[in-house]
């Protein structure tokens, strides 16, 4: 899917030297490059703060943590994720409650929702499914209405544009009250390892989070909550610095790939291209198609 050799031999003489460069100055816990990094994902994404971990999964849990929640508690997510979405859920004692989605996007559906709003319930939790957005201004609107919080996961989609109007954009992640992604390799902005990082405009749940990923310290060794060890590597940032630079042409080249792919399987019955809102923009973190009156298994051993 992704051709991480091809990727890393354009960018090789920068990745090299600033991974040495981190080597050679052995600050390999919270370096400079962490901060730097952080700073610069909260310039690209336009949002108050972001909290690097050491993985998105990890970003999942934190951001749930910091909610204060009560086992019990009811959270609202899609029933088409990668299952760590649902993993933290149940492993915070909390319970998830699995609604449909958008035949036509695979995101979760803003109906579903609101039918299955209790007095438990909490936060929802909407996936930006393959590097589109949910409809985010219905949800919003939504949670606002039941005092929800909203928790996105845009593992999938770090770079898509929410759009409300021509002029008015924002950015997956940076819409609801906290943001997820992930920077596993194969991601639009991935590292070579496992990292993560949340985000958020609220100052308040800022601080909290910076504290659960730092173990509930806040002021060294006063430890006022229960947290856990999540960081992100100081390698993994000062690699993570430079690609942040072409992400946004790594997502237009997948833009554009797509786009070859839509007029290839184009006019053809028995194949349904991805669903492009008119709500959002796609980073295509994958390109998933739809398959009628077709052997599924076939198709995919003919287009490998
Ligand atoms: C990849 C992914 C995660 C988890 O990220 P990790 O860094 O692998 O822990 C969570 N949610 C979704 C939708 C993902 O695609």
């Amino acid at each position: 899917m992704v051709d991480l050799k091809r990727q890393y031999e354009k960018i090789q003489e920068e990745i090299d030297s600033a991974v040495l460069d981190v080597v050679r100055s052995t600050q390999y816990i919270n370096g400079p490059d962490v901060k730097h990094f952080q700073e610069e994902l909260e310039d690209y994404l336009d949002v108050r703060h972001v909290i690097p971990c050491a993985n998105g999964t990890d970003a999942l849990q934190v951001a749930m943590m910091s909610l204060d929640l009560k086992p019990g508690d009811e959270i609202i997510t899609t029933s088409f994720t990668f299952v760590a979405t649902v993993e933290v859920i149940s492993l915070l004692g909390l319970t998830p409650v699995l609604v449909d989605v958008d035949e036509d996007t695979f995101n979760i559906n803003p109906m579903e929702i609101c039918n299955a709003i209790t007095v438990r319930t909490k936060a929802i939790v909407p996936v930006h499914l393959f590097g589109q957005c949910a409809r985010m201004d219905e949800i919003m609107t939504i949670a606002r209405n039941h005092g929800l919080y909203v928790i996105e996961d845009a593992a999938q989609a770090i770079g898509a544009e929410f759009i409300y109007s021509k002029s008015r954009r924002k950015k997956a992640g940076t819409i609801g009250h906290i943001g997820c992604t992930s920077f596993f390799p194969s991601k639009n902005l991935g590292c070579y390892g496992d990292g993560g990082a949340i985000f958020t405009n609220n100052k308040k749940l800022a601080e909290k989070i910076r504290s659960i990923v730092n173990h509930g310290m806040s002021i060294r060794y006063y430890h006022n909550d229960v947290g856990v060890n999540s960081r992100l590597d100081t390698i993994q940032a000062a690699i993570l610095r430079i690609k942040l630079k072409y992400l946004d042409q790594y997502n237009e080249s997948r833009r554009k790939a797509a786009d070859y792919y839509d007029k290839a399987f184009e006019g053809n019955e028995n194949i349904v291209i991805p669903a492009r809102s008119s709500f959002s923009t796609h980073v295509f973190h994958q390109y998933t198609l739809k398959t009628r009156n077709i052997d599924r298994d076939k198709l995919l051993k003919h287009l490998a």
